[in-house]
């Protein structure tokens, strides 16, 4: 093959392997003339913009109702901010406004107010200004391809393998673009907490952020997204497709009907011992059902999602039917609920919070909880009294101190009394564990472990705050590497604090669910791995190949590694001898 093979180091998004060629669109970009238009025709001009705008509103609306169908009323509800949007009455008669003074064409006047307004969001400090971007340049291109007629009656369909690279996506894209056959997606800039990542790894579709995707991938160009390293590797030898063949079947959605064909779960090593395989969710899927058939736990649920789709803390009974649904769902498992893990660049502006340059280092996790105690008591209300079939844990984030631990644990004491005076019954007993994923916590593990019920190491924001990493920066992302000795060493002493305290210890970072960390982490002793559900099949075959006496040998040398390389190059070797044998 002649053409230049290039990689590209992105941050994955959503995990998977997507091959394919590359389709370049780049939305914003695109030039609308101008047109001068007689007195006359600014009434029908007006009309076209509000028939475009109405078409919008009808397309968003049935999105909604779809996604809502398939995914459930969270996802759905994803739609509603755009919808404000696009029905923004006075945003509207400015552009009507406008149409009629200077007498211009409508789209032309449309597209300079979208990008007068999204040009100053872009200069915000905040990421939540910043994020509504996306949101407004997404219905933008809708009102647009209505006003143009360019918008196809009929759905289009991707040749098969289609790639798209754009700017940026909404939550609506990633569902158009997989409706319409696409087989990932890169997109120049979003984070891995947006909504339209929620939604691309629900709906298992590989994305990568890429900087300046649009102009370094060609046009047309065979390229393969690595979603799950975040790399995107351009004009690919054959040996390298072919390979990413074979993982791709593995990883796809299909890998998740596999998952009905597991022997046993938990799966057992090669001298038969049980490592408990558990599952990340976000939000309820198709998934779950296959989840609670196979009997196979929640070991995270990010219930801030709760949240980002509603863009406010949900009221107590709302909160309290999710929860109970779940507990149900999985009655004959059981399910971590992690607290609201959001931070100020997430939380809607309001007195509490301030700007900050630093929003991963501020008011994060069980900080922003602990000062917001009323919302905090309101989440741990509705836990407690779904609790009552004794399957579900909470679980605080971002804890960096042993005092956050207890006043937590004191907010979940007043709950709890306020219960029993109610007599509204609960499980008393509810396993209350905390994230180790800042190195602060891993340091003090000793002292976590003997206050806790369970520790579970966040490997994704271990990684970041030990290699000082923001793990949404792709500028950054040859640093962000949780196979760093440091971040190795952190991980093993906070398994060791929670062996000595006969706590259990489970990992729930994407680390979890990596082949070549799966029996690095089960020589070090860890009690259970929580996953993206797509790894589960691979993980629990690996399982039972790994002789749980011949790993431990692994952790001495890879902890006394001297760099990454050298700790992934003894990964590598065991796994080679593992393949060989
Ligand atoms: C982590 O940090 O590893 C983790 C599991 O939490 P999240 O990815 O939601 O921050
Ligand atoms: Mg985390």
């Amino acid at each position: 093959m002649s053409a230049r093979r290039r990689v590209i180091k992105g941050i994955s998004i959503s995990s998977g392997i997507a091959q394919g060629r590359a389709r370049v669109i780049a939305p914003g970009q695109q030039k609308v003339p101008e047109m001068r238009i007689a007195a006359a025709a600014v009434k029908t001009e007006i009309a076209a913009l509000d028939r475009a705008v109405a078409e919008t509103v009808d397309e968003l609306k049935q999105l909604r109702r779809s996604a809502g169908r398939k995914l459930g009323d969270a996802v759905g509800k994803v739609f509603d901010a755009q919808l404000l949007i696009a029905n923004d009455q006075e945003f509207l008669n400015r552009v009507r406004e406008e149409i009629t003074e200077r007498k211009r064409n409508a789209g032309f006047i449309y597209n300079l107010f979208v990008h007068r307004t999204t040009a100053e969001l872009k200069k915000s400090s905040e990421q939540y200004m910043r994020q509504m971007v996306q949101e407004i340049e997404g219905v933008a291109h809708r009102v647009m391809s209505h006003l143009g007629g360019t918008r196809k009656k009929s759905p289009i369909r991707y040749r098969e393998g289609t790639i798209i690279v754009t700017r940026s996506l909404t939550p609506g894209e990633v569902i158009n673009y997989r409706n319409m056959k696409a087989a990932g997606m890169v997109a120049e800039a979003g984070g891995r907490h947006s909504h339209m990542a929620l939604i691309a790894r629900s709906l298992m579709i590989p994305v990568t952020v890429a900087g300046n995707a649009c102009e370094r991938i060609p046009n047309g160009s065979r390229i393969v997204v690595d979603g799950t390293n975040g790399s995107i590797i351009i004009n690919p030898t054959d040996k390298e497709w072919a390979d990413f063949h074979k993982k791709r079947k593995r990883l796809g959605p299909a890998s998740l009907r596999r998952i009905k064909k597991l022997p046993e779960i938990p799966p057992e090593t090669a001298d038969g011992v049980p490592v408990n395989v558990a599952a990340n969710l976000e939000f309820p899927g198709p998934v779950d059902d296959i989840l609670s058939d196979q009997k196979i736990p929640v070991g995270l649920y990010r219930t801030e999602f709760l949240y980002l789709e509603a863009d406010d803390f949900p009221d107590e009974e709302a909160q309290y039917k999710y929860y109970l649904r779940l507990a149900e769902k999985f009655s004959r498992s059981s399910v971590i609920l992690r607290t609201f893990d959001l931070g100020s660049d997430k939380i809607k502006p309001d007195s509490l919070t301030a700007v900050e340059d630093n929003p991963a280092l501020g008011w994060r996790g069980i900080r922003s909880m602990l000062e917001q105690p009323e919302t905090f008591k309101r989440q741990i209300r509705a836990i407690l009294r779904a609790s009552t079939l004794k399957n579900l844990s909470i679980l605080l984030p971002m804890i960096s101190d042993v005092s956050e631990y207890k006043k937590a644990r004191r907010l979940i004491a007043q709950v709890m009394f306020e219960l029993r005076k109610e007599k509204t019954p609960f499980h008393s007993d509810i396993p209350v564990g905390i994230m180790v994923e800042v190195p602060s916590a891993a340091l003090t593990a000793d002292l976590l472990a003997s206050e806790v019920d369970f520790i579970s190491i966040g490997t994704n924001d271990l990684t970041q705050y030990t290699m000082s990493a923001d793990r949404n920066n792709s500028r950054v992302a040859g640093l962000y590497n949780p196979y760093h000795p440091s971040v190795m060493n952190l991980i093993k002493m906070t398994v060791d604090a929670g062996r000595r305290h006969n706590k259990p210890v489970n990992i729930c970072g994407e680390l979890a669910g990596d082949p070549l960390a799966v029996p690095l982490l089960i020589g070090m002793g860890v009690s259970s791995l929580s996953m993206n559900p797509a790894r589960i099949v691979d993980c629990c075959r690996l399982i039972k190949k790994i002789d749980s006496r011949l790993v431990r040998h692994l952790v001495e040398p890879v902890l006394s590694s001297n760099s990454a390389p050298a700790v992934v190059r003894k990964l590598q070797n065991y796994r080679n001898a593992l393949e060989n044998k």
